[in-house]
Formats: structure tokens, sequence, C-alpha cells
């Protein structure tokens, strides 16, 4: 198999950043863009105080298309098949693009990176059929006001399945098996065998939210959705086994309360969001500093995303931006959180 030191980034974190184009409402506002991408690796900000440049492994602009992005994601995809754990998130404030970015728009015309994924993975996982005999399965949670739900509990895993007898969804504890493993204890697992039985267990588990359907927008940027899509790959020469993890992860939404005009239940929500996103900053700059000491158990969040960040796991953070003004502060705040995984 082709190797290469350099293209190696077990343990490492990668940060892609994405600007999103203009919404209709900044553009009605006036639409000041103080967002540019410059090149490839750097964005700068215009702020009152001054043009700040941030560096990133790679930057995407607003004309960037799903499939550009998605083309430099690929790779983490055939190592979660080569039996690596692997974790994908999007990071920003609401309305920056995590959910375009992760999920694609509501009409499904511009699917993002997990339908594209669960499309790949199939792909290889075909294409390596005579060497491998390949299983996947996958599990959906949802972690709202510190509570970890299990978004597939009662969903019958294929598509003819209908969501009107679904109880609602399960609590999780999070447990460690002997290993050291981090698990969601009781969490349903799901084998599915196509790409498209993936995708509809997918959308049985979002139609599974905390949140009411018709409030999906605003309140379904309250909590972090997590996705774990498993391989189980038996090599059918030797018999030896592999396992690879691909974490998918759209976070809520980064802003801060204040700005939102929060009442108590929201300002519960916010600091919930506030703690587990600050507590998922300190894991990543604790590994990318190599500290010796990882503060994983400060929040569910990092304990849930722990098998998928450090030790041999490959990360990527992707910072969602909005290139408008009005968003300068939220921007800016989104920017120096990613940088510090530098
Ligand atoms: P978030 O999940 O961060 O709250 P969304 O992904 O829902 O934000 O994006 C907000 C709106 O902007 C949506 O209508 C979405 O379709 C649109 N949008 C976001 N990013 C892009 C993009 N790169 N290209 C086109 N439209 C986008
Ligand atoms: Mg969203």
């Amino acid at each position: 198999k082709f190797y290469n030191m350099v293209e190696d980034m077990r343990g490492k974190i990668r940060v892609f950043c994405r600007i999103r184009p203009v919404s209709r409402t900044e553009a009605a506002q006036g639409g000041v863009i103080v967002v540019e991408r410059l090149d490839d690796y750097s964005v700068a900000v215009e702020t009152p105080r001054g043009l700040r440049e941030f560096n990133f492994d790679k930057v995407f602009g607003a004309d960037s298309s799903q499939e550009e992005l998605f083309q430099d994601t690929y790779r983490m995809i055939q190592s979660a098949i080569d039996g690596f754990n692997v974790c994908i998130f999007a990071y920003g404030q609401t309305g920056s693009g995590k959910t375009f970015t992760m999920v694609g728009d509501k009409e499904h015309r511009n699917p993002g990176i997990m339908p594209r994924t669960f499309t790949a993975m199939f792909d290889i996982i075909q294409v390596n059929g005579t060497r491998f005999d390949s299983k996947v399965s996958a599990y959906m949670l949802e972690l709202y006001n510190d509570q970890l739900q299990d978004l597939l509990a009662g969903v019958a895993g294929d598509a003819s399945a209908t969501q009107a007898h679904a109880p609602p969804p399960r609590r999780l504890e999070i447990k460690r098996n002997r290993k050291g493993v981090v698990f969601a204890q009781g969490a349903e697992t799901k084998q599915v065998s196509s790409a498209q039985e993936l995708f509809a267990l997918f959308q049985q588990a979002c139609a599974n939210r905390h949140i009411s359907s018709t409030k999906m927008n605003s309140e379904s940027s309250r909590s972090h959705l997590i996705m774990g899509i498993m391989v189980e790959s038996r090599n059918l020469t030797n018999g030896s086994v592999s396992c690879g993890k691909l974490s998918l992860v759209d976070l809520a939404g980064s802003e801060r309360a204040a700005k939102t005009g929060a009442k108590d239940h929201q300002l519960k929500e916010a600091n919930s969001i506030n703690k587990s996103l600050s507590a998922l900053g300190d894991v990543i700059s604790a590994l990318s500093s190599e500290l010796p000491h990882v503060p994983y158990r400060n929040s569910k969040l990092t304990q849930v995303m722990q098998d998928s960040l450090g030790g041999n796991a490959k990360t990527l953070m992707i910072v969602n931006i909005s290139p408008a003004e009005g968003n300068m502060e939220e921007t800016l705040t989104s920017l120096i959180y990613a940088t510090r995984v530098k």
C-alpha cells in the first residue's frame, strides 16, 4: 500500500476554514463583506482595529463547491476503512454553514460531506471486495443540555420504517470499557449494507432529534449531532481484522448567549453549549501542543469524541464563517478558537 510519511497525519489535527456566500438577509442589510480569502491557506478579517490574518491547512472561499471540499476530505474516509479512527467536525456560529457543509442543503441538491461519505465509503468497500469482507454499522447521538440521546432508538434501520411509531429518544450514559474505549452505553448500532440504507438511517435519526421539525433550523443549532460509522474489515487472504471508525459531528452554534437575548432555558442551553465547546477547544489545544494531560473528562462532548481525538485518530475541524460585517465579532471568535489548534 502506498505510504507517505508527509501525508501521514495520525494524531494530527487539520483545520479547514470555509467562508459561506453572503446570505439574502445580509445582502438586504447592505451586505458589507469584511472577510477575504487571501490564498489557499489564509483568510483576513477587516476589523475596526485593523486587518487580522489567520492561517489554516486550507481556506475555502464563498465560491467553493461541495465537491472541492469533499475532495480534500476523501482521504480520511479511506483511512477509516483502513482501520483508523477519523473525526470530521464543523464549528461555527449558527447560520455560518455547518449543516450545509456536513449535510448539504435541505433539498438535497447540494449534498455535503456526510451523504458523499456514505457513497464514497461503499464505493471503496465494493472495489476492495475481492480482498476484504467489510461490515458497516452506525450510531447516531444528539447531545442537548448535557443529555446524550440515542437517535436510533426505535428506528427500524430500513427506509420503509415510519417515524410515527418511534418512541422518544433514549437517554444514554457514557461508559468506558476495560480497554479504556469510551462508548455510549445502550446506544443502538445498526448494520447497513448500502449507501442508500445508511442515508435512510441518517434521515430517520435526524427526524428523531430533540427538536420539533417545524423549528428544526433554529433549534437544531442548540444541540450537537454525532454520527459514528464503524467499518470492520476482514482480510480474505490472512483472516486479519481491522476496525475503523469515522465520526461526523455537526456541532451546536458557537455564538455567545448575550447576542441572542437568551431567556432562562435558553441561557441554560447556551451555558451548556459554551461549556462543551470550550472543553473541546481545551482538548484540541492540549493535543496540538502535545501536553501530557488531555482534559477529555471535562464534558460529555469530549468524552463521546475521545476515541476520535488524539491517539492514533485523524481529526479534521472545519470552521465555518460568515463574510458579513454584522457577524464580524463572532467570526473573529470562531477563527481565534480554530487557531488555538495550531
Ligand atoms: P449552520 O448549520 O451553521 O447554522 P447552515 O448550514 O444552516 O448554518 O447555513 C445557513 C444558510 O446558509 C442555509 O440556508 C444554507 O443553505 C446556506 N449556506 C451555508 N453555506 C453555504 C454555502 N457554502 N453555499 C451556499 N449556501 C450556503
Ligand atoms: Mg446547523
